[in-house]
């Protein structure tokens, strides 16, 4: 059990937002991917021929490579360049628009994904949804405005506007990770990960009960959950609850900032099938929120409370501390684990995430499947930017010195 996250507040109250890593993640339903000739079922050694030789016996062909759907039988649908969202009781769009693509006409591989499809018709059925949204609802004797993202389902106890606000920041966050990275991190699906925004202690409570009280969590102890109480949301790879009236001002700096930050911890755990090492998954959430906002605001705590204080200019910063040599090598940043990490700390995760993600998208992209693997952060890094670490760790000083240029 792990616990995490934090509000950061530059001025006045510092609002932490905790969470915990809670055991049970479901990961996404793995999805077959494109056959192979390497996949072609092993063929069965033929009988010997009367005159002793072998009968030969080819082996079905692997199917020809498809080259408009990159031999994955998905094309890419217009409406993937759309933002999606849908609330609770509105008419779901077609199927293709929440998956993102069509199934490819061009090559037998699509044909697995016509059913793919027609599932996601029935899922998206408003009455289906609807009785989904209701029985948590009833379990936890509260009412949200729910919605959903191609990545997320949101449960909020807000007005409409600033849940649908917060829908199209998952979405932009999204878009933009997909233009960069593929679908590198976007693995999770709407039935995968959960945000709820409660509007106040008593609620936010009863959720931490009610999330504590399910035997798949009987992990967190006493003590998760006395951090829990103290912080302005807890979550997990699957859930994250935040707590409305400490996050937005004047306590906080807003719900965007929390929930884009959330939704990043969640994508990135996912993604990294929980493999993540504590410096990038701290990175990539702050990474997320500098996506579609100025600065990133939010920090992660774990076992205890850490309350630090920010410059306003992350990036500013990481010049500052560079120059003065005040910044850790990549190699400590590393082994970080969140207890008591300070805030240039915090800062420096971010500004190596950012690097790596602005240096390069595709190189970018192989990082999940690496800490999936198990590799460490120094083996990852080399591997997928084929350079020696420390190469790397200087471009990034570079790099940062000239203020992310
Ligand atoms: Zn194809």
């Amino acid at each position: 059990m792990e616990i995490r996250r934090v509000l950061r507040s530059s001025t006045c109250t510092r609002a932490l937002v905790m969470s915990c890593l809670l055991i049970s993640g479901l990961l996404a339903a793995e999805e077959p991917g494109p056959a192979t000739p390497g996949d072609a079922p092993v063929q069965p050694k033929p009988p010997a021929g009367d005159d002793g030789l072998e009968i030969a016996q080819r082996p079905e062909p692997p199917p020809a490579d498809c080259a408009p759907c990159n031999n994955t039988g998905r094309a890419v649908s217009p409406s993937l360049k759309l933002l999606y969202v849908l609330f609770e009781n509105e008419e779901a769009p077609p199927a293709e628009a929440s998956l993102g693509w069509l199934p490819c006409t061009q090559c037998v591989r699509g044909k697995a994904h016509i059913e793919r499809l027609e599932a996601e018709g029935k899922r998206l059925d408003r009455d289906a949804r609807h009785k989904g949204y209701a029985l948590r609802e009833k379990q936890l004797g509260m009412g949200f405005i729910d919605f959903e993202t191609r990545q997320v389902t949101g449960h909020f106890q807000t007005s409409p506007s600033e849940a649908r606000g917060t829908a199209l920041l998952f979405e932009q966050v999204a878009q933009k990770l997909r233009a960069r990275t593929g679908a590198a991190f976007l693995r999770g699906t709407p039935e995968d990960l959960h945000i709820a925004v409660v509007e106040n202690e008593a609620n936010y409570l009863k959720y931490l009960d009610y999330v504590a009280a399910d035997p798949s969590n009987k992990d967190l102890d006493e003590n998760w959950k006395a951090l829990a109480k103290k912080t302005s949301s807890f979550g997990s790879r699957n859930l994250t609850v935040i707590r409305r009236d400490l996050v937005v001002p004047p306590k906080g700096f807003g719900l965007g900032h929390v929930a884009v930050f959330s939704f990043g911890q969640m994508l990135v755990r996912q993604s990294t099938e929980n493999k993540v090492p504590l410096w990038f998954a701290g990175g990539f959430s702050s990474l997320c929120e500098s996506l579609v906002f100025a600065a990133p605001v939010c920090y992660s705590v774990r076992y205890e409370q850490n309350e630090v204080a920010f410059e306003a200019d992350w990036t500013k910063a990481i010049a500052q501390a560079l120059n003065a040599k005040k910044a850790r090598q990549w190699a400590t940043v590393f082994t970080l684990d969140e207890v008591g990490m300070s805030a240039l700390d915090y800062q420096q995760c971010w500004a190596i995430a950012k690097y790596l993600y602005e240096r390069d998208g595709l190189a970018f992209a192989k990082l999940p499947g690496l800490f999936a693997e198990g590799k460490s952060s120094a083996d990852a890094l080399s591997e997928a930017y084929g350079q020696k670490l420390d190469q790397l760790e200087f471009g990034w000083m570079v790099w940062a010195k000239r203020g992310g240029k």
